[in-house]
């Protein structure tokens, strides 16, 4: 039998947590054959509702679930954590400058990232979902020396499947037929959803929709916007999609892209695509045997190059922020 993998998830008892939790334990984020010990990290006003999630993961007997444990201090949390979903951050809350957002992260991230560096496992792999996630994830990685930084990166994914959805709705396709679809940069609404690249049943994308317009003034805005749809929609932010997108990065990580396909990741830049080395920024990203790889020599056109450009700027800008505060 195979030994469990330590899944550490914070925020736990929060909204995303509580879409997340229940489809890691029934094998979705890892396999079906893979049994899982949940370790759940919370502040300490949030242990008695994860207590209360732990109940009802108790309640749902999943084969796969070998053990669940709750913790309010980072260094146990994490130890001997394989994957860790940091889901809980400090939300931006009204007339909050950003300096104050990103020190208030500052003080989440840069503990658990020493946390991680001090007790998770070798093979650790951390996804940063907490929002401004991509330099949440710069934090703790800056804070974890001993671990490849490789090993931290943030969630575009959501960003990335809102735009499968979008394309398949715009073309008539079936969302199994797009392929090839990249986000650039950061989450947030500077993201660059691109399509130039992309595939439908194996026509290129951009020529299939043929319209510039289009794509300029209604794809990528709905894409980068989609979360504030939501919201004024449902009254309540988009979790459960959040959830399942952490859900598919960790798997397309773990298990890899399909033959022919690519996913994207916000991950530690190599300098590729002239993007500054060190930043945390989304790319193309292929994936075998639990590593990643940037997919290399594409073509950037004008219209492309501008949108990347933007929002790995404003990447820049909350890097030099966040090492002016001292957290990096
Ligand atoms: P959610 O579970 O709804 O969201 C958690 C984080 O995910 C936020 O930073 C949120 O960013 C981000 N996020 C990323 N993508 C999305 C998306 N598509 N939709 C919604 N959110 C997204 O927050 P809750 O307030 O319900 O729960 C947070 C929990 O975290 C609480 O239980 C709190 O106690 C806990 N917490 C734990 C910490 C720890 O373990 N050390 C530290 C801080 C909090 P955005 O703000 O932009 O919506």
């Amino acid at each position: 039998t195979r030994t469990p993998v330590n899944v550490t998830v914070t925020g736990a008892a929060g909204q995303i947590g509580y879409a997340l939790l229940f489809r890691i334990a029934s094998g979705h984020l890892l396999g079906a054959d893979v049994p899982v010990k949940l370790r759940l990290l919370e502040i300490p006003q949030g242990m008695k509702a994860a207590e209360g999630t732990a109940m009802e993961l108790d309640d749902c007997a999943f084969p796969l679930l070998k053990g669940i444990d709750i913790f309010d201090d980072p260094n146990k949390g994490f130890e001997g954590a394989n994957v860790a979903l940091l889901v809980g951050a400090r939300p931006r809350t009204k007339g909050m400058e950003r300096g104050d957002l990103l020190s208030a992260n500052g003080g989440i991230f840069k503990p658990q990232g020493a946390a991680i560096n001090a007790h998770a496992a070798d093979d650790i792999k951390v996804l940063v979902v907490g929002n401004p996630a991509n330099t949440n994830a710069l934090i703790a990685q800056a804070a974890a020396p001993d671990v490849p930084a490789e090993r931290f990166t943030a969630m575009t994914r959501l960003d990335h499947n809102r735009a499968i959805s979008q394309l398949a709705a715009k073309t008539g396709a079936a969302v199994s037929d797009i392929k090839r679809l990249t986000i650039w940069g950061n989450h947030s609404a500077t993201q660059y959803p691109d399509i130039f690249h992309a595939e439908i049943a194996g026509k290129n994308a951009a020529e299939v929709v043929s319209d510039e317009q289009w794509l300029a003034d209604t794809f990528i805005p709905t894409v980068a916007k989609r979360g504030a749809a939501i919201i004024e929609a449902r009254g309540a932010s988009s979790a459960a999609s959040a959830a399942n997108a952490a859900i598919d990065h960790v798997h397309t990580w773990v298990n890899g892209t399909a033959a022919g396909d690519w996913t994207s990741m916000g991950i530690p830049s190599d300098g590729s695509y002239g993007v500054p080395e060190g930043i945390i920024s989304s790319f193309p990203v292929t994936t075998k045997d639990g590593k990643y790889e940037i997919v290399q020599g594409l073509d950037i056109n004008e219209f492309s190059r501008a949108r990347i450009d933007a929002s790995v700027a404003e990447l820049v800008e909350e890097r030099d922020a966040v090492r002016e505060l001292g957290l990096i």
